[in-house]
């Protein structure tokens, strides 16, 4: 991170890093936390549910980073510190309602799609700049504070990089439209993969899984399961 910081006139040590731990279970995350991490990136709201309480001595601020269904926003609202993957009005809504709940706020970041990949989740570009305006008028738990995308999937350099300078783009022109109450400092872009590109595209955070902690055991769709506890946590473990 540092060398492709320092490449492109960046100074070291000013991107963040966010580990990823989904599918790892709790012993690959103490020993994280033993090297000094305490945010963590996962994808399932029924995985940070997994994973909260037998954690909760390590002071974990637990990153929502993947698609959030509505009727998951009580557990997000409950034990997230901050959500990546916020991506439209009715999740927001149920966010929020669950938030005022809670007494609490969250942290978060828009998820824009800027890969014309149909699996892709992510808002449409065009529709953020209003979005952002609903949220600094009609939802007082949710501090909007930097946006967040996913590359195209391919070993194509160019067509990665063209998603980053989207998203970077598209922060810059919201910049100028000054929405009170919205800060826009933090983009959330760059995996395994493709962080370098992502850093030389301004990312000021990077979500990094696979290269921390080893290929994972399960493919993007794998599903945490509801009812083996010991299964679930030593899940990643196993290898
Ligand atoms: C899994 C995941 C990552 C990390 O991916 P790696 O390729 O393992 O580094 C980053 N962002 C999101 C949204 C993810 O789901």
């Amino acid at each position: 991170m540092d060398e492709a910081a320092l490449r492109c006139g960046r100074e070291a040590g000013s991107v963040v890093l966010l580990p990823v731990s989904k599918t790892f279970g709790e012993q690959a995350i103490r020993e994280a936390v033993a090297a000094g991490e305490r945010r963590f990136g996962e994808n399932k709201a029924q995985e940070i549910r997994e994973k909260f309480e037998p954690l909760s001595d390590c002071g974990i601020d637990w990153v929502m980073i993947g698609h959030l269904q509505t009727n998951k926003a009580k557990d997000i609202a409950r034990m997230a510190s901050e959500v990546q993957s916020l991506d439209r009005k009715d999740l927001a809504i149920a966010l929020d309602r669950r938030l005022q709940q809670e007494g609490r706020a969250i942290d978060a970041l828009v998820q824009v799609k800027t890969s014309s990949e149909p699996t892709k989740y992510g808002m449409d570009p065009a529709e953020v700049a209003d979005f952002l305006r609903f949220l600094a008028r009609d939802i007082s738990t949710i501090r909007v504070r930097g946006l967040m995308t996913l590359a195209i999937n391919e070993s194509n350099d160019a067509a990665v990089r063209s998603c980053f300078r989207q998203l970077r783009e598209l922060r810059d022109r919201l910049r100028d439209e000054t929405i009170d109450g919205v800060s826009l400092d933090r983009l959330s872009m760059g995996m395994s993969g493709d962080f370098e590109i992502a850093i030389e595209e301004g990312s000021t955070e990077v979500r990094i899984g696979t290269a921390i902690f080893g290929a994972r055991n399960y493919g993007s769709d794998y599903y945490w399961p509801e009812n083996t506890k010991s299964g679930a946590k030593d899940a990643g473990d196993a290898e």
